[in-house]
């Protein structure tokens, strides 16, 4: 039998004995795994809710379930909010999308993939128009260049990283940019400490050198690309000494950098938090896509940018429609996809949107506009920013459900109800990855709780919906994809589901062929400065904080951190500091500190790394990092500025 990994966005496959097992024949990780993937098959026992909580008190499944309807009921929907995650599967969220926006009517249902891929999405929207990413794994063995910006896959993404070796040995060169000497920068041929928020100045100064050498490809630019002289006017009155300084790039590397890109005849550009989380976060999207786009190396073999999604079903919840700023299926709020949604689900009309994000729900929730939040498979308190404000807003919302496979999450405490979920191994369903590949999350253990599709359709049954008598995943699977049928790109309609265990289906193989997804077909460059929107580092404050996962351990530990092999690799909690910064505090190796910033502090041990002058590394499985960061999300795309805290260290 065969499964999908549900950790991560490169979608494994698994062969299930008593262990888990790459795969060999599968495309995807060609019989690759990492130590955290196939330590799932010990977690899926372990650390389990089981048990349906109401006010801290067990009581029975049905009872719960009545007891939201009927507070939904009596709600008004705009003050309802669904709050979903990448950890769920296709079924799962399609259903909860049909109860949100077709039948209770709102429009608030976001996932926790806001806080990482939102500002890729509308990146993608606004230039080639459509969240639709145009690169595949595979490409990576036909590029002569990989440009990592803002990305750190030797620890996010393993098996990714160990493609991205092979293709080293065969001649691929690999630029890692990043202010953080990361496990990926170990493996670069050019590493470029960048500045925290010095990305677009960079990003722009490549563009001009781009320009001025005459690399741009004129013939592509006049054929598919609008905006481009706008572009180009505004990116030559800029000084290019600046953009340098402000970069943090030695000059003669930049050179290094220039010679490599010139040499390359095609290229990669891959990105995740990095860029996305900060508060310019769709600005440094456009920026990546403005190279690819003015130099053509996007749509063809080896070359494209690359936006490389975290979670298992980051990229699935966007398709479905998990997003509270698209209605489903990739279709936007307009009032002909509103009719369109509408006839397929079999209502008089769907909600109007775009709904409240992620961080919008919890600012609505302060504001006493929030009665119910449901929050499913994802812990916000622990992943927010500004941990003290969610938890304040959370104790204002009249009733807060938490659907979970594990208990103990940090969100739990704030839980009125809590009901169990089955988790990976116990489910049923499809995932995407991040390359568009959707693969077969089979079931392999007895079910001890129902899946959160099941729990939504009783939400909806106990309401008084129709619409809700699905009889399996298989049965929710081909509702769905019927419905990608009104979908402007997505063509899972031609997948079948009972041979997506052992042949993966990439939907939208065909959708660039004849153009973008724009209405003329052309994409788009836009004009980006850096408008130095980030929290700065001052006298107060003087390091700026940088935030991202570490090797074989996942989010807020839930699972990983009680796996004993995966406790080797890397601590939960520690900061790492550069070596001259740890001098300059009295710090050393191992010492007890306090990190402050204007929101919160928290405890730790300080690592002394090559991490770049003035700033300071938290791995997100510290729970309380979120103490620490501030509440700046970017203005288009919602998503936080997790990486641009300013904060004091103190021994
Ligand atoms: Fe799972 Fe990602 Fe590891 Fe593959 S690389 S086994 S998908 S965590």
């Amino acid at each position: 039998m065969r499964t999908v990994c549900a950790y991560c966005g490169v979608g494994c496959s698994f062969e299930v004995e008593d262990k888990l097992k790459g795969v060999k024949s599968y495309p995807v990780n060609e019989g690759m795994s990492c130590s955290k993937g196939i330590s799932q098959i010990e977690t899926i026992e372990k650390n389990r809710l089981l048990n349906t909580y109401i006010n801290g008190k067990v009581a029975k499944y049905e009872e719960a379930i009545n007891l939201i309807a009927k507070k939904i009921k009596n709600s008004n929907p705009k003050k309802i909010g669904f709050y979903l995650s990448g950890q769920m599967l296709n079924e799962d969220y399609y259903v909860a999308n049909k109860l949100a926006k077709g039948f209770i009517k709102t429009p608030n249902i976001d996932t926790n993939s806001r806080t990482c891929m939102a500002s890729a999405v509308v990146g993608y929207k606004k230039t080639i128009g459509s969240d639709y990413v145009p690169v595949k794994l595979s490409d990576i063995n036909h590029t002569d260049l990989l440009i990592l910006i803002g990305a750190n896959p030797a620890e996010a993404h393993v098996v990714l990283f160990n493609k991205i070796k092979r293709a080293k040995k065969n001649g691929m060169k690999l630029v890692v940019i990043d202010p953080r000497f990361s496990d990926s920068a170990k493996y670069a041929d050019l590493y470029l400490p960048i500045t925290p928020g010095g990305d677009i100045d960079f990003l722009n100064l490549v563009a001009i050198r781009l320009i001025k050498e005459n690399l741009v490809d004129m013939n592509f630019i006049e054929k598919w690309v609008d905006g481009y002289d706008e572009l180009k006017k505004n990116l030559l009155k800029l000084n290019e000494k600046e953009l340098l300084a402000k970069s943090g790039i030695d000059a003669r590397d930049f050179e290094k950098f220039m010679e490599m890109l010139k040499n390359a005849k095609n290229f990669i550009t891959g990105w995740t938090m990095g860029i996305n989380q900060s508060i310019q976060g769709v600005d440094k999207n456009l920026a990546i896509m403005n190279l690819h786009l003015i130099t053509g190396q996007i749509n063809k073999k080896g070359s494209g940018p690359f936006s490389f999604t975290g979670q298992p079903n980051a990229m699935g919840g966007r398709e479905v429609g998990g997003l509270a700023t698209t209605l489903a299926v990739h279709l936007d709020y307009t009032p002909e996809n509103r009719k369109k949604v509408a006839s397929f689900w079999g209502v008089d009309e769907v909600c109007d949107g775009p709904g409240l994000t992620a961080f919008e729900m919890i600012k609505a929730a302060n504001e006493g506009k929030l009665n119910v939040l449901i929050v499913c498979h994802t812990d916000p308190v622990y992943h927010l920013p500004n941990r003290k404000f969610v938890e304040e807003a959370l104790k204002k919302i009249d009733l807060v459900v938490e659907i979970n496979a594990y208990e103990a999450s940090e969100t739990s405490k704030f839980a009125d109800i809590q009901i169990p979920a089955a988790p990976f191994g116990e489910k049923d369903g499809t995932q995407t990855n991040m390359d568009r590949t959707l693969t077969r999350s089979k079931a392999f253990k007895e079910k001890k709780a129902k899946q959160d599709w099941e729990i939504f359709a009783d939400i909806g049954k106990a309401i008084g919906f129709r619409g809700f008598d699905f009889t399996s995943s298989k049965d929710v699977f081909n509702e769905y994809k019927e419905m990608t049928r009104l979908s402007p790109d997505i063509d899972i309609y031609k997948a079948n589901y009972d041979e997506l265990e052992n042949k993966p289906f990439i939907w939208g193989e065909d959708a660039l062929k004849n153009g973008f997804l724009t209405e003329n077909k052309k994409a788009k460059v836009y004009y980006v400065e850096n408008k130095e929107l980030h929290e700065m580092p001052d006298s107060e404050y003087p390091f700026i904080l940088l935030t991202g996962r570490t090797r074989d351990q996942w989010h807020s530990g839930t699972k990983t951190a009680f796996v004993e092999k995966l406790k080797k690799y890397k601590h939960l909690s520690f900061i790492e500091i550069n070596e001259e910064d740890a001098k300059s505090l009295g710090i050393n190796e191992g010492d007890e500190v306090k990190v402050i910033s204007r929101y919160g502090k928290l405890k730790t041990k300080a690592k002394i790394t090559d991490i770049k002058k003035g700033s300071i590394f938290i791995s997100i499985h510290d729970r309380n990092v979120n103490y620490l960061t501030n509440p700046n999300i970017d203005p288009i795309s919602k998503e936080p500025d997790y990486n641009h805290t300013a904060v004091k260290v103190v021994k």
